[in-house]
């Protein structure tokens, strides 16, 4: 059975006072053992959260890692200085880099396999427009997106994937539990495909898009549905909510 997962992505928010609330707030919460947690704080802060952690069983990604070792690349961050600070996770591809920032599907790919080569383990995001979804275009735009990770990663064992559609992020549109399960489905079938059975089975499948407390319960008793991508409740109390949402 595959664990059930859940990250929170904090994106460009909180300072040490907030995250150190945050960080205390899951510190004295009763989390289900049987949850992995990862959280996603600003790079910046990344050292902070992880020292003000005291649950061993959370651990902390960032948001974002470049493709190449230590250099002169101005503004980025290196996988060995994520080890340097002991981050064993990070995001990539999430939707708000692929459009503010203008991040390929080859771009994040590439990302994706140096990370994982370097013994990061990678929540890689994926999810349609709402014009690609009223186009009826859904399925066939996410098994683009996995098709270009495909060509570039061989192991799977230490890939996440995240179910964002756009349309649902930070604006209280969720998915209806029938729409998340069935572009979980479809990716899971796509991997058994073109990947293998034994990939389809064990990879985690989280959805994110404006989940919260109230309609996590229902989303996570979906059969395809192996945990969540939290933005805006992530920073919130109830995100112990979320991570308890299994049944
Ligand atoms: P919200 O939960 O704020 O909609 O954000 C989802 C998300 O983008 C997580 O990566």
């Amino acid at each position: 059975a595959r664990k059930f997962f859940v990250g929170g992505n904090f994106k460009m928010n909180g300072t040490r006072k907030d995250l150190k609330a945050i960080v205390d707030n899951l510190n004295n919460a009763q989390l289900d053992p049987n949850v992995e947690v990862v959280i996603a704080p600003p790079a910046l802060y990344l050292e902070f959260v992880k020292q003000n952690l005291t649950k061993p069983n959370i651990e902390v990604a960032a948001q974002n890692v470049f493709n190449k070792p230590n250099g002169a690349f101005t503004g980025e961050i290196s996988v060995s200085q994520l080890q340097d600070l002991g981050i064993k996770w990070t995001l990539l591809g999430h939707s708000e880099r692929r459009n503010e920032l203008g991040e390929s599907d080859e771009f994040v790919a590439s990302k994706t396999k140096f990370a994982l080569d370097n013994g990061i383990s990678v929540i890689w995001c994926c999810g349609e427009s709402k014009d690609t979804r009223q186009a009826g275009e859904t399925i066939k735009f996410v098994e683009n997106q996995l098709a270009a990770l495909a060509k570039e990663i061989n192991d799977w064992k230490n890939v996440v994937i995240a179910y964002e559609p756009i349309w649902a992020i930070g604006t209280g549109l969720v998915a209806t539990k029938e729409q998340a399960q069935e572009v979980h489905a479809s990716i899971r079938s796509w991997l058994k495909q073109n990947v293998s059975e034994k990939v389809a089975e064990e990879t985690r499948i989280l959805y994110g898009g404006s989940v919260n407390a109230k309609n996590c319960k229902d989303l996570a008793k979906e059969e395809d549905i192996d945990g969540f991508l939290v933005g805006g409740a992530s920073l919130k109390p109830e995100f112990v909510d979320i991570i308890n949402s299994k049944q």
